[in-house]
């Protein structure tokens, strides 16, 4: 089963500046995506030499800003994006997903510049897995013609402005013919000290903070091994915290109270994130 989503990139609100710790992956994103997609004549100097790639592979475990970097791009560059998911294909759903796999192109074509982004494309264009339906090896490669298509030129000479984005967790289960596709591969891995640090400051910036009690650099240090989601997750939590302190000051039973001042809260502290 195929499903699809469209979105215009005025309708994506995720920049680069809401991305943590990512930035020399963000620069190469530019040269691999960006350029190819709004100025492909920069390219075509050195074709095929240089050719732009028509395929991109972000990797490396959960939460850590792949689908961000992903609407980040289309965002930043213009493009529109198409966001498809493709489940587990049984023989009833064989014709549409081919039917939807063409749309998908053929959309992607009068959409110029675009993104296709794949997540968790290991599940759709992955290695055979036994029990796996003979459909969707015949999806796949209808899906691998439609995308070696992007590289022959149009009649204007210039290679389609489309870019298959694919993203994982599990890059080993990645087809040969798929991962070669896909020339650019960027390891996204778990933020470092730092890199936490910058996402603890993104995700606070709206968040009251006891100045006297909050040690940032603490909570970079303790935050180790999480993920960028993780660590939002983590700020949500600590940020509950002087809720939760409020409402055991003033009991209501379930009662509804009148709207509350902001302001009568106390900051987030170091503390909290325990
Ligand atoms: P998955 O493999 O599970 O799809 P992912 O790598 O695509 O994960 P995202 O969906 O981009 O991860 O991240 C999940 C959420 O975590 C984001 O919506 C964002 O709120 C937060 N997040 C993750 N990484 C970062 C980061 N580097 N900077 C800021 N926020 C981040």
């Amino acid at each position: 089963l195929v499903a699809l989503e469209m979105v215009s990139p005025e309708d994506i609100h995720v920049g680069f500046d809401d991305i943590g710790g990512l930035d020399l992956i963000i620069e190469e994103l530019k040269e691999s995506v960006i350029y190819p997609l709004t100025m492909p004549h920069l390219y075509s100097h050195a074709a095929p030499l240089l050719s732009a790639p028509s395929g991109v592979l972000l990797y490396g475990p959960p939460g850590c800003g792949k689908t961000m970097l992903a609407k980040a791009l289309a965002h930043e560059s213009g493009a529109s994006f198409i966001n498809l998911h493709i489940s587990t294909m049984t023989e009833k759903w064989y014709g549409d997903s081919n039917k939807i796999v063409r749309a998908v192109f053929s959309l992607a074509r009068k959409m110029q510049p675009c993104i296709i982004f794949i997540d968790e494309i290991d599940a759709v264009l992955g290695t055979r897995r036994s029990g796996e339906h003979e459909a969707s090896g015949m999806v796949k490669a209808e899906f691998m013609t439609l995308w070696d298509g992007l590289t022959s030129a149009n009649s204007s000479g210039m290679p389609a402005q489309i870019v298959v984005l694919g993203a994982t967790n599990r890059i080993h289960d990645i087809d040969e013919a798929i991962l070669r596709r896909m020339p650019k591969k960027f390891p996204v891995p778990l933020p470092g000290q730092d890199q936490r640090r910058r996402i603890l400051q993104l995700v606070l910036q709206d968040t009251k903070t006891d100045s006297q009690n909050f040690d940032l650099d603490y909570v970079a240090k303790i935050t180790s091994g999480m993920s960028g989601s993780d660590i939002k997750e983590a700020c949500r939590d600590a940020a509950m915290a002087p809720v939760r302190e409020f409402m055991r000051e003033h009991r209501t039973h379930g009662r509804p109270m009148a709207p509350v001042d902001p302001s009568q809260f106390r900051g987030i502290r170091t503390d909290d994130f325990f």
